[in-house]
């Protein structure tokens, strides 16, 4: 009996050990850290999923660590503002991304790629694989060109009838007409600058759902010379220190596949990767946030996140690395569009993560949990680790879009600083929404 006993308690012992050693594993810095980008997907959302069993990768990592909402308070609810924040830990007046029709390069070094690799060398490995084709990973370097009187003036006129043309557009589509003719490919005034890969209205390629806002150049006046300026993409910068980065690939299953392969390629080394899939932002903006084709695309991330775990595992590498799972912006619930959505999630087997947090928090979280000296970095960061107590308030994004705000007014530091309540649970049935319902979206510059 005693000697059963004894058995039984070795057994047990030896039964926990691997969980134990696991949880333990993942207290310490990570060699590794994955973040999962789930672009558009809303937190009631994937709450509602989760309750009726629908994300079983997502629900296990949240048991192994946590489950905490980010709000977005500084930036656009949109993909740009999104992917920037949470890929640099800053607000807006820091990267010059405010959201998907203004923005810049982000300045060189920001980026937790270019932290991970000042930190740990050429070693460490950087790789981002990415659904979209525009709004996240397009890489597009600044452009600046002097022009004569002439190519200035012939500029300006095509850019007018340009704009006369997208206001006609959108006087039809409100009124009901029809769903306006997909956008040509943005014109491109005099010389076209050196675009890299993915320019949107690539020939046979369809337009990317929701990418309606178009990038087009501006002419700038310097001391008595005008110059054609196109801002480079917040990506060209931070893409540099990547040793794979590769977006457009539109699918959740070519997103997947890549990353598996990647994973095989440098499982040797220690590495960060982001991995995006775009396809519940793709079907929120072709069905609606209430559709079921938005609820397979979530479904569908979780499933390519899991395959993604499961060859962690497979390759012994998963005890040592930290998976975070979020998204850039949630969805206007019931419509096509992410105007004001900003209510998104993290979810981690990060069992340090405590707390709720902001979209600034992100980068701060994963750069910490690397060991990365945070109070060294220049300029200081906006964002702070969820693994610590907050020494910034925690703020609630209001649930309505706050007035005072917008690109025009960069200075003004992002909207309303309290009295924000947090995103109510949805409420009632679903109600799918008709296909082609598209979201308003208004010209830029
Ligand atoms: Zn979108």
């Amino acid at each position: 009996m005693r000697f059963l006993t004894c058995c039984l308690a070795t057994l047990t012992l030896f039964l926990a050990l691997p969980c134990a050693a696991a949880e333990q594993g993942r207290q310490g810095p990570p060699r590794n850290v994955i973040l999962f980008g789930w672009d558009g997907a809303q937190r009631a959302h994937v709450q509602e999923c989760l309750q009726r069993g629908e994300l079983p990768t997502l629900k296990q990592l949240s048991e192994e660590g946590a489950l905490v909402n980010i709000d977005v308070i500084t930036g656009a609810t949109d993909t740009k503002a999104g992917w920037t924040q949470i890929l640099t830990g800053y607000h807006p007046q820091v990267t010059g991304v405010y959201n998907n029709g203004q923005f810049r390069d982000v300045p060189q070094g920001l980026s937790v790629f270019e932290r991970l690799k000042a930190q740990f060398g050429p070693d460490f490995v950087c790789a981002a694989v990415i659904g979209k084709r525009e709004h996240c990973g397009e890489i597009r370097e600044p452009f600046k060109r002097k022009l004569t009187d002439e190519e200035a003036a012939r500029i300006e006129e095509e850019m007018q009838q340009q704009q006369e043309r997208r206001r006609q557009q959108r006087r039809t589509a409100q009124s009901g007409q029809a769903k306006p003719a997909a956008a040509p490919a943005p014109a491109q005034p005099g010389t076209q600058p050196r675009a890299g890969a993915g320019r949107r209205g690539a020939a046979g390629k369809p337009a990317q759902p929701g990418a309606g806002r178009q990038v087009i150049g501006r002419i700038v006046e310097e001391n008595g010379e005008k110059y054609l300026v196109f801002e480079g993409s917040p990506y060209y910068t931070m893409h540099q220190a990547c040793d794979v980065w590769e977006y457009g690939l539109m699918e959740d299953e070519k997103v997947g596949t890549r990353a598996l392969e990647l994973l095989e390629k440098y499982k040797d080394k220690p590495f960060f990767f982001f991995v995006h899939f775009a396809s519940v932002d793709h079907d929120g903006h072709r069905y609606g946030e209430n559709s079921k084709e938005y609820n397979d695309a979530l479904i569908s991330n979780d499933e390519w996140t899991g395959k993604i775990i499961a060859k962690l595992k497979e390759l012994g590498l998963y005890d040592q690395t930290l998976v975070y799972v979020t998204a850039d912006h949630g969805f206007d619930e019931g419509k096509t569009s992410h105007a004001y959505a900003p209510y998104i999630f993290l979810g981690t087997n990060d069992p340090l993560v405590r707390r709720d947090g902001m979209r600034q928090d992100i980068a701060p979280t994963i750069l910490a949990r690397f060991g990365v000296d945070l109070s060294g970095l220049q300029p200081p960061l906006d964002g702070e680790p969820l693994t610590q107590p907050a020494t910034k308030p925690v703020q609630k994004a209001p649930e309505t879009k706050p007035v005072a705000k917008g690109p025009k007014t960069p200075k003004k530091p992002g909207p309303a600083a309290s009295g924000g309540k947090a995103a109510q649970p949805k409420q009632g049935a679903k109600n799918p929404r008709k296909a082609g319902e598209a979201a308003a979206q208004p010209a830029v510059k």
